[in-house]
């Protein structure tokens, strides 16, 4: 473990939705591979505290960390690809940076002074990178700078890398800068001006980029990146050509064979001889690249439109594919469109269905349609979250045959409130950071399909919400047929929700999305994925 940490910071120019953080997270592989520790974070420079109030329209999944901070997605990209997990400090926002320097300018902690951009805000931006490698724990801290460099929000971000560049000293940081080189097809050439510009922006505030990396569409050749070395001051071999690729599983392999770990090395100053281990890498990558079959599953959401709202599910899928040896083709059904006339028309060709998480009123009648379906019809059922809490209004309306059955979110006075705004909850006044975040244990009940698929009987598992079963209709579910097969020991909470008699209907009040990772494909995935094969080799028998 480090006593010096080193600390690499990823800028983005030209343009947005480069992939900053598919690279850092790639780059971070590669050193991990070698056996360095590493962590990385995002520095996102908009003004909420943290995305947990956006609409998932606004900023795509809310990632929810092990201690409960509920962050940008990219975290979500870094623990898929490490298999470490982050925390609250691998993301902060500028409104957190305002916070904590305006609570210091309440408590007199400035001791008179006039609190400016410069050094206030600036110091707190610093002490937030630095806290990552102050905990001993990492060899690299791997900051990545959200949005492009030239945008106004981003300007304090970057003035810090520029005060940490004399700080830290030459061999204990660098610079990487993730540009575009676009391809005009008329003329059939990549053009490196767009680069040339956004590192003369660099330039400006103070910055020398010491690596770029180019994202293209077209194989870069050597001349091309001699021009840009030329250019924008770097050396020829720290120009990395980063080509589009089929997944972005495949980046870190294709940053390996650009050899961008070993430049990152070399100019740190430290040997750059340690082998790479990706053999269980690779051995994902293949069984994802070949799968034996595919399997169709229904993801039934009310976010489809912006497929980054389901990110984490999205990638659990391909995880789980690939740990299964089959390609999950994932179809994208919005919840609106369901209703029990056309429920078998929509959703008749699948192996699967998961009915996703969410919040609020839309959308709940197809949820709650698919659910029968899937219970009448035996096809496996996954439900998160909110997910399972319509399973439990399904069956308390459909089996149990119970009046006037809701959640107390979608009717406050509905007679039979089988999912009920949790006693933590009532007093809740504000939105921000409020749920019940993060991990929390549960115990699995003997015999159960989740025990099975789990393996173990002990697991802690991360949340978001302010809903629960409501345990008054404990006995009168399990009567009914249906199980509470997972339990919060401490609050008695039910987590998991299984129908014995179905093949594989399991509805989980935890979000197993947040937790699955390339090395450790979630469980409930897999035995999910597992069950639509066994529907699927059935349907086409
Ligand atoms: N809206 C539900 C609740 O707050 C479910 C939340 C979710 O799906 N993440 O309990």
């Amino acid at each position: 473990m480090a006593d010096n940490c080193k600390y690499i910071f990823v800028t983005g120019g030209v343009s947005s939705s480069l992939g900053k953080g598919i690279t850092a997270a790639s780059l971070a592989k590669l050193l991990q591979s070698r056996e360095y520790s590493v962590t990385i974070q995002k520095l996102d420079p908009y003004i909420n505290i943290d995305p947990g109030t956006l609409n998932p329209y606004e900023h795509g999944e809310c990632y929810v960390t092990e201690d409960g901070a509920e962050t940008d997605l990219d975290l979500g990209h870094y623990e898929r690809f490490l298999n470490v997990p982050t925390s609250q400090a691998n993301n902060v926002t500028t409104g957190r940076i305002y916070q904590s320097v305006i609570d210091k300018e309440r408590r007199g902690e400035y001791l008179g002074k006039t609190v400016q951009v410069i050094p206030h805000i600036t110091d707190e931006i610093k002490e937030s990178i630095k806290k990552l490698g102050k905990t001993g724990k990492y060899d690299f801290v791997i900051t990545e700078i959200g949005g492009t460099v030239g945008d106004i929000e981003s300007l304090p971000y970057v003035e810090a890398v520029r005060q940490l560049n004399y700080e830290l000293g030459k061999t204990n940081h660098l610079v990487i800068h993730l540009t575009l080189i676009p391809y005009l097809a008329a003329s059939g050439e990549l053009k490196t001006k767009p680069t040339q510009h956004s590192v003369k922006m660099l330039l400006e505030y103070g910055v020398q980029p010491d690596i770029l990396v180019c994202r293209t569409e077209h194989a870069l050749n050597q001349e091309l990146k001699n021009k840009i070395a030329r250019f924008c001051n770097v050396e020829p071999t720290s120009v990395i050509e980063a080509i589009d690729a089929s997944t972005i599983y495949k980046v870190p392999i294709l940053m390996l064979e650009e050899k961008l770990d070993e430049v990152v090395l070399q100019k740190l100053g430290m040997e750059t001889d340690s082998i790479h281990n990706l053999t269980k890498w690779r051995d994902f990558l293949d069984k994802f690249q070949n799968p034996k079959r595919t399997v169709t599953i229904g993801l039934v959401g009310k976010y489809v439109e912006l497929k980054d709202s389901y990110k984490s599910i999205a990638e659990s899928f391909i995880h789980a594919g690939a740990a299964n040896e089959v390609k999950v083709d994932l179809k994208w059904i919005h919840s609106e469109s369901i209703n029990d006339d056309n429920v078998s028309d929509k959703l008749g060709n699948l192996a699967g269905i998961l009915v996703a998480p969410g919040f609020g009123r839309r959308g709940i009648g197809g949820k709650v349609a698919a659910i029968k379906y899937a219970r009448e019809n035996n096809v496996p059922f996954f439900g998160i979250c909110l997910g399972m809490q319509c399973a439990v209004i399904e069956f308390g309306r459909n089996v149990l045959n119970l009046e006037d059955v809701d959640s107390s979110e979608i009717n406050t006075s509905a007679g039979n409130p089988v999912i009920d705004m949790m006693e933590s909850q009532k007093n809740v006044t504000e939105k921000g950071g409020t749920m019940r975040l993060g991990a929390y244990p549960c115990q699995l009940q003997d015999d159960s399909l989740a025990l099975q698929v789990y393996g173990e009987k002990n697991i802690t598992e991360r949340h978001r919400h302010r809903y629960e079963f409501n345990n008054d209709y404990t006995e009168q579910y399990k009567t009914g047929g249906m199980n509470l097969t997972g339990i919060n020991p401490d609050s008695n909470l039910v987590e998991i929700v299984e129908i014995p008699e179905h093949p594989w209907f399991m509805g989980v009040q935890f979000h197993p999305e947040y937790k699955s990772t390339v090395a450790n494909p979630h469980p409930l995935f897999v035995g999910f994925v597992k069950a639509a094969v066994s529907v699927s080799e059935l349907i086409h028998s």
